[in-house]
């Protein structure tokens, strides 16, 4: 049996996602098809927000944010290094903790030095250390899904440029990474504006399997992921 604890890192929640759904993921979907997903989970979050419904934004929110890793386990990138390279404990943009982009107007981005002493070992530790670097009394919670919103469009933008073009294929994989890395932070965004627990919830979908056929590798139909209840 495969399962998610909420103790567990984030390299370690990419690995049951891959045990589960690498399998039907690869068969069954291209990669466009795993982004209509992505973002279809997406939305159905901000419907949540729209409308006051946290159970629909959580179950959805967590959702998308395991699509994420459907897309980082096909390209084959871990999610948990590129978002540290990304954010070590500060802003990936002005390379301070809290974030001081809109005090100071930052017009370039800094440069990071990575503390590798500072990496949090779980998921629920980069929870934590977003709130830290991006603190929700800065935002409200519809200014978070906005955030996510624009942030889900750069994921398929930089995957659409990577599969169009033979040119600077390396850059526009790099793309990719951070752009995904990008959606994370916003993820935990969301989560931090709405109280969500992540690793929690994650663990209350994951305790057996997939969390609707219950079997690894997943084998729920096209039709029931077609279908499936918001
Ligand atoms: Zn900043
Ligand atoms: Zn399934």
């Amino acid at each position: 049996m495969a399962s998610y604890k909420k103790n567990q890192s984030i390299a370690q929640y990419q690995k049951f996602i891959e045990k589960v759904y690498a399998v039907p993921g690869d068969r069954n979907f291209s990669l466009e098809e795993i982004l209509v997903q992505h973002q279809r989970f997406t939305m159905r979050a901000l419907k949540g927000i729209r409308k006051n419904d946290q159970k629909k934004l959580k179950f959805n929110l967590l959702d998308s944010f395991s699509w994420s890793f459907t897309i980082a386990n096909r390209l084959h990138f871990s999610l948990e290094n590129i978002l540290w390279q990304r954010f070590s404990y500060l802003c990936s943009y002005c390379a301070s903790v809290p974030c001081i982009c809109k005090i100071k107007k930052v017009k370039k981005r800094r440069k990071i030095i990575v503390d590798n002493t500072k990496r949090p070992k779980s998921l629920k530790g980069f929870q934590k250390m977003f709130n830290e670097i991006y603190p929700k009394e800065g935002r409200t919670l519809e200014h978070a899904g906005i955030h996510l919103a624009e942030e889900s469009g750069e994921v398929s933008e930089a995957v659409h440029a990577f599969l169009t073009n033979q040119t600077n294929r390396k850059e526009r994989f790099l793309n990719i990474k951070e752009e995904l890395a990008d959606y994370i932070s916003c993820s935990f965004g969301v989560a931090n504006s709405s109280d969500i627990d992540i690793a929690e919830g994650l663990s209350d979908l994951f305790y057996n399997n997939c969390l609707a056929c219950h079997k690894a590798p997943c084998k729920c139909t096209l039709d029931s992921i077609t279908n499936f209840p918001s």
